[in-house]
């Protein structure tokens, strides 16, 4: 199954994401990290998106569509994934509709008050991306990933006046992808109203949203009718 995890930063995409790939044996592809990847490896795409995303800003579409494209092609997508940070503006949603078809979009419901108070108490795994949070979700050693042992940093965009424009061009830039999904029929909503709700339960929960949906999904007529009530 392809499916495509929706959210502001913070919502909590990536983490949920990193949870229910393995469990469903496909890849987590998150842009953000290939892009990090590349960064401190130094290439061409590396050099490029640096300047853009220390400011909290996207990448041009036509650079990132192009990394996706590539990825995707990988032989372990043959089974599906879960695309998280892409699609993240229209024209690449469009692109995406062009080379392959999604089975879901999950768009992580979060109010803004939770996502500003978890992401400016995020911190990352430099080597591995994976999240923590120093009120929620802390490291069982300080600074050191749980997952690899690598160093756990706070990200250089997670300051407090980049995270105002990121959630900026979010809501400019990538929210209108709700109502792209919800006309094509394949938008579920997962809200979380709670900071000290568990990443595992909450990964739990989208995980449920995504199986009833692919059940519902065998019957076409039940599936127009939950997508019209949402
Ligand atoms: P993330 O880790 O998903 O929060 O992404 C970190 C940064 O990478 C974003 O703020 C953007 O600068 C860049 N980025 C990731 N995915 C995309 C995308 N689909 N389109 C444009 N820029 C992206």
């Amino acid at each position: 199954m392809k499916k495509i995890f929706l959210g502001a930063p913070g919502s909590g995409k990536g983490s949920y994401a990193s949870r229910i790939a393995p469990k469903r044996n496909i890849p987590h592809i998150s842009t953000g990290e290939l892009f990090r990847k590349n960064i401190e490896e130094e290439t061409e795409i590396g050099i490029k998106a640096k300047e853009f995303m220390d400011n909290g800003d996207l990448v041009p579409d036509e650079i990132v569509i192009e990394m996706l494209k590539n990825r995707i092609e990988n032989e372990d997508c043959q089974n599906g994934f879960i695309l998280d940070g892409f699609p993240r503006t229209i024209p690449q949603a469009e692109k995406l509709a062009e080379i392959t078809d999604i089975d879901i979009a999950v768009n992580m419901d979060v109010p803004d008050a939770i996502i500003i108070k978890r992401i400016s108490s995020r911190v990352t795994c430099k080597d591995c991306g994976e999240i923590f949070n120093i009120i929620t979700h802390k490291p069982k050693e300080d600074g050191i990933c749980d997952k690899c042992q690598g160093e756990v940093i706070t990200r250089p965009d997670q300051k407090p006046e980049i995270i105002q424009n990121r959630l900026k061009v979010y809501e400019e830039q990538t929210a209108p992808l709700i109502d792209f999904y919800k006309n094509k029929g394949i938008l579920q909503n997962v809200t979380c109203n709670d900071f000290y709700k568990s990443v595992d339960e909450m990964a739990e929960k989208v995980l449920d949203t995504i199986l009833s949906f692919t059940k519902n999904a065998t019957n076409p007529i039940k599936k127009i009718i939950e997508t019209n009530k949402q």
